[in-house]
């Protein structure tokens, strides 16, 4: 069973939802690169299903890259410690970047990747991200595309993991209680 045996408290964004929406970023960013080179890096592992569902959706020449980063202490509380276990396999120098994240919540990881590749000098950094928690919000970091805004709670689906489970649901959803106060104790 898709949400591993009744799981799912409540479904925020279903697939169609998502769908709908990544269609319509990917066109705006498809108007906004025209005529321009654009490297598309998805930060792992959160953003693999989205950067890989929005690239098919920009309907112009991409490169496509990964950055891994770890920024989490626990299940559900950030840390604020951000560390990248994988770098970029590309040089990113005079390259019109966009930065795919899964979901902005302190906002302390799309701040300290944006510092890092600035120092690489791309020619433009922009950033993509399909949740928005603007309540966790400990730092202010821009957001040029967003899929959609939430309120603060934990979300799993569609590449975003509780404990590295639930990445593959579809439709993006939160927990019940007793499942992340199960597995914390
Ligand atoms: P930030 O650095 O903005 O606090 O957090 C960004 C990262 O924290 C995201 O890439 C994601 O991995 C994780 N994160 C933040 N909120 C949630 C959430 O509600 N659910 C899940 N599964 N991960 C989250």
């Amino acid at each position: 069973m898709a949400d591993m045996g009744g799981s799912i408290s409540k479904i925020l964004f279903t697939e169609e939802q998502i769908k709908n929406r990544i269609k319509e970023i990917g066109m705006q960013i498809t108007e906004d690169y025209k005529g321009e080179n654009l490297t598309v890096i998805g930060i792992l592992k959160g953003a693999f299903i989205f950067a890989a569902d929005l690239v098919r959706q920009i309907k112009l020449p991409v490169t496509v890259d990964f950055i891994a980063v770890s920024s989490y202490g626990s299940a559900t509380q950030s840390s604020g410690e951000v560390k990248i276990i994988k770098d970029l396999d590309i040089s990113v120098k005079d390259k019109n970047l966009l930065l795919v994240e899964d979901i902005v919540d302190t906002g302390l990881t799309l701040k300290y990747l944006l510092e890092n590749l600035k120092s690489r000098g791309p020619a433009g950094i922009k950033t993509c991200v399909l949740l928005d928690k603007p309540q966790a919000r400990k730092v202010e970091v821009p957001i040029n595309y967003k899929g959609f805004t939430i309120d603060n709670v934990f979300v799993v689906g569609y590449g975003l993991d509780y404990d590295q489970k639930f990445r593959n649901l579809p439709y993006i959803a939160c927990l019940k209680k007793e499942v992340v106060g199960k597995s914390r104790e």
